[in-house]
């Protein structure tokens, strides 16, 4: 096996109210395994066979890169998180936030309706770019800010697998409650 499944750094319910073990195990355990189960056999005899995640997610197309691309975007996903969250952005950050958005609440209200508004499946993203500055940005599917030169702070999964155990078609009350739980320590660390 060339890829695994990267260990979560809390138990399973340890995100509830906002995440459900139940969605955890899913999610985690049999979503996010079948991206590194499948990648591990598409690459098998391939040039990629020996390439670094990234690598292979910018040199990759179709199948290949859809999965590789969710391996990298479900283990960053997890690492956003934390149970009960933890406080605020580093005082750099929230500067940036503030100059961006004016507000922490306004920040959050306008990538909430991002992750909202994604059609389908897919991603909503804040990122930095090559001199600093954030911006919130939207992918379909397995899209990622990786091979876009941009560097990603946060990431809120949209896919329905990521809410639909505990929230069905409630999308947004899923993404309103993600807020509860960002590792703000973690997103500033990446700032
Ligand atoms: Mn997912």
């Amino acid at each position: 096996m060339r890829f695994e499944l990267p260990k979560l750094a809390w138990e399973a319910n340890a995100l509830e109210p906002a995440i459900s073990s139940r969605t955890i195990e899913f999610h985690h355990g049999k979503h996010h395994q079948a991206y590194v189960n499948n990648l591990n056999s598409l690459i098998e005899g391939t040039d990629f066979e020996n390439m670094g995640l990234e690598d292979i997610i910018r040199k990759s197309e179709g199948a290949i890169f859809n999965n590789a691309a969710q391996v990298w975007n479900h283990t960053f996903y997890f690492n956003c998180f934390t149970p009960g969250g933890n406080g605020l952005p580093s005082e750099d950050l929230l500067d940036a936030i503030h100059k961006n958005w004016d507000s922490f609440d306004r920040f959050k209200k306008e990538f909430s309706a991002a992750a909202v508004s994604v059609f389908g499946s897919g991603w909503a993203w804040l990122v930095k770019d090559k001199e600093g500055n954030l911006s919130i940005v939207k992918e379909s599917n397995a899209g990622t800010p990786v091979v876009k030169g941009l560097e990603p702070l946060l990431v809120f999964d949209v896919w329905e697998h990521a809410y639909y155990l505990d929230y069905q078609n409630r999308r947004a009350d899923y993404v309103e409650a993600l807020w509860n739980i960002v590792d703000w320590e973690a997103v500033s660390s990446r700032y």
